[in-house]
């Protein structure tokens, strides 16, 4: 049985053309393509008044929850070829408790809504770029994908290759946690431990793609994972009944998610799905690898690499991003702002969300909701306004700190202490 049921071998799609990001020059569709001629992104391009006649807004209410509800919408060809894992329609889980808690005196309560990627294939919503951009390699004939990986895109490559009964190799620092090591061992990649940081690895990629012939599917070098990433946008403004939130708040590293759910803004609004209305682009990195922020705060284009990046929260230790003016471009137009938080207020958030409204987050979603905070005391969020929160990957594939009361059978138990703890 195919990974997705649909009629006739075609898919209803309707891509024109792919565009460079930078100079809008166009390339073909249906060709393998990496960066465009100067270097940056591609962008790919639809016909979007023919998606608007084939594709009612409503049409969608009797679609299965899953990413590819939107396929008119996404570049795949045929049915063949569409991978699936079950990529289910994330949940916007509310954290009312905290939203109380931090409004100021007087003043009415925020909505924090959580949009938990977690729960897709891998953990992680590397799953929606990746089940893009490997169900587009299987149809443009590649047979071997490589990418250098913090984790959590690495896991998600070597899910779908293994899907597609393609190759996978992989290249992470040599820090990277083991579970995420494991995982991509596991699901049949081949994976590197490189003493270095993720674009070192990147560079790695880049040598073995002349000598191995691979593909290189590193963030934003093949133009289909931002395809998967605009779901998240799609996604979250079905479910909130096509009415944009007022802030996005986004863990940044490669800005795959920011660039996605940006392109999806502009097509829905061009399919008249949604107006004008754009939710104020908040980029949220670690102080210990803040490229975007410092670019941000001198009101530059582009961001240079970032020295000594550190943080635990490995998916956004990227201290240099291919689409750093897309990324920025959004932030800017959209009214929003860039901000850091440091590696203990990530901790702490982490703790505080996870205990005061039992949701676990991944460190990486830990710092959209510390940012979130500093943002509210600063008065860069109003009172009352609504905030969707960006949990990137499932809490439960990170180290966590040590827990736990030995307790000896056997021996006497103060009931007391135990009681008050
Ligand atoms: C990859 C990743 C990010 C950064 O996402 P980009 O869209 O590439 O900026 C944030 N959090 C987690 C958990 C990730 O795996």
């Amino acid at each position: 049985m195919p990974d997705y049921e649909w009629t006739g071998t075609e898919l209803p799609t309707f891509v024109t053309h792919l565009e460079c990001s930078l100079t809008g020059e166009g390339y073909p569709a249906d060709q393998l393509h990496g960066l465009s001629k100067v270097g940056k992104p591609l962008l790919v391009r639809y016909d979007l008044d023919g998606i608007r006649r084939a594709l009612p807004r409503d049409a969608l209410a009797s679609r299965p929850q899953t990413l590819w509800r939107y396929r008119e919408m996404l570049p795949v060809r045929r049915a063949e070829n569409v991978l699936s894992l079950g990529e289910v329609v994330t949940p916007l889980v509310s954290l009312p408790r905290l939203a109380s808690r931090l409004a100021p005196k007087g003043q009415k309560p925020g909505e924090i809504l959580v949009k938990d990627e977690g729960r897709l294939p891998t953990g992680s919503f590397k799953a929606r770029g990746l089940v893009l951009a490997v169900s587009m390699a299987k149809e443009l004939g590649i047979r071997h994908m490589a990418m250098p990986t913090n984790g959590n895109a690495g896991a998600a490559m070597a899910a779908y290759c293994a899907r597609a009964g393609m190759k996978a190799t992989v290249f992470c620092p040599d820090d990277t946690p083991a579970v995420n090591v494991r995982e991509i061992a596991m699901q049949g990649a081949a994976v590197y431990l490189v003493d270095g940081l993720i674009d070192d690895c990147g560079k790695l990629v880049a040598e073995g793609e002349r000598s191995v012939g691979w593909f290189n599917c590193s963030t934003l070098r093949e133009p289909y994972r931002i395809e998967g990433k605009k779901t998240m946008g799609i996604e979250l403004a079905e479910q909130l009944g096509w009415e944009m939130p007022d802030v996005i708040f986004y863990p940044t590293g490669g800005g795959t998610g920011i660039i996605g759910m940006w392109k999806a803004f502009a097509e829905l609004e061009a399919l008249g799905w949604i107006g004008k209305k754009r939710p104020r682009m908040v980029v949220v990195q670690a102080s210990g690898c803040a490229p975007m922020v410092k670019a941000w705060e001198a009101g530059e284009e582009h961001a240079p690499r970032w020295q000594d990046a550190h943080t635990f929260a490995a998916g956004i230790r990227v201290p240099q991003a291919v689409g750093d003016f897309l990324i920025l471009r959004a932030v800017r137009d959209s009214g929003g702002f860039a901000t850091a938080v440091d590696d203990e207020a990530i901790m702490q958030a982490w703790r505080e969300v996870a205990a005061a409204e039992g949701l676990l987050l991944c460190p990486e979603g830990a710092a959209t909701y510390a940012a979130y905070k500093q943002a509210i005391a600063e008065g860069r969020v109003g009172p009352g306004e609504r905030v969707v929160l960006f949990n990137c990957a499932t809490g439960l594939k990170y180290p966590m700190p040590e827990a736990g009361t030995p307790l000896k059978l056997g021996q006497p138990v103060d009931w007391r202490t135990l009681a008050t703890a």
